[in-house]
């Protein structure tokens, strides 16, 4: 396979064969995201993307996540083609899913949305990180609240799923209660089918990174971070079944709920795990990854 660079996906998409069909991400420039530093954004020529779907289709799968960072940017028409392309020349595929940044989304009108589920696109994912305003210009993030509901509504309305990730601790301590009760508020607002807090993890190569190391960052400690955690959950109103987890590796409590239902039993443990304030109930640092 024609791989370039370094290959991310989300944990759900662990089983899925990844077929790269950008290389890096169209906006950049978050402060905190390391990924794809020095990579110019670029579409792959459709010859290299089919000879990779070739190779594929020698295996069996049935779900496939289409890499890089920013997938729904391409224009429809291409995306369309690399689509039809999977479902040719491999049998059996369910779902097809790509990162999608706020901006792309809004890109896409409802109806090309549609176009793209009814080909077998079943699932976007989108990374909010923060619901709050200052911490959105702050890191940079190229959207602010109003975009992202926008955009989530949207998504909705075409019938595809929506996953959607928040960073725990990129408001700094100054920032810290602020970002994570709008973070909640806003995930309430745009219930998407699925939600997962990540822990901000500190990159040399990365703008945060030189914020932290001049002081004007200071990341809320393990057990502020949890608090962050606890306090998004609390205030998430989800208008519809949500999936709620903080299984990634970068997480120091790994949980998982639906919700609205199982709200007060996973705040409860977050509240104990808070009041015993007992560092071998978290993930060891050195298990901690990206
Ligand atoms: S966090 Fe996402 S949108 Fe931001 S630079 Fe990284 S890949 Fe691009």
């Amino acid at each position: 396979m024609d791989y370039v660079g370094y290959v991310i996906r989300p944990p759900s998409e662990a089983y899925s064969m990844i077929i790269q069909v950008t290389v890096g991400c169209s906006h950049n420039m978050c402060t905190f995201c390391g990924t794809y530093k020095g990579q110019k954004f670029r579409i792959k020529d459709m010859a290299t993307i089919k000879k990779d779907i070739d190779e594929a289709s020698r295996y069996r799968f049935d779900r496939v996540f289409l890499a890089d960072g920013d997938v729904l940017i391409l224009p429809t028409a291409t995306l369309l083609e690399i689509i039809d392309y999977i479902h040719k020349k491999c049998r059996g595929v369910e779902r097809i899913g790509v990162y999608a940044n706020t901006k792309a989304i809004l890109k896409k009108s409802v109806e090309e949305l549609k176009e793209l589920r009814d080909a077998g696109i079943g699932i976007l994912y989108q990374g909010i990180e923060s619901g709050n305003q200052e911490v959105l210009r702050r890191i940079r993030k190229g959207a602010f609240p109003r975009h992202m509901t926008e955009a989530a509504a949207r998504v909705r309305e075409s019938g595809i799923l929506l996953s959607q990730t928040v960073l725990l601790g990129i408001g700094g301590v100054d920032m810290s209660r602020a970002h994570a009760e709008d973070t909640g508020k806003l995930l309430g607002e745009m219930s998407p089918d699925f939600a997962s807090a990540l822990t901000v993890m500190l990159l040399p190569n990365t703008e945060l990174y030189r914020d932290w190391q001049a002081g004007t960052f200071r990341l809320p400690d393990k057990f502020g971070l949890l608090e962050e955690l606890k306090i998004i959950i609390e205030n998430m109103e989800v208008k519809n079944q949500c999936l709620f987890t903080s299984n990634h590796a970068s997480n120091y409590l790994p949980l998982r709920a639906v919700l609205p239902d199982q709200k007060s039993e996973i705040v409860g443990l977050i509240e104990q795990v808070l009041e015993k304030r007992d560092e071998r109930l978290l993930k060891p640092e050195h298990m901690r990854a990206l």
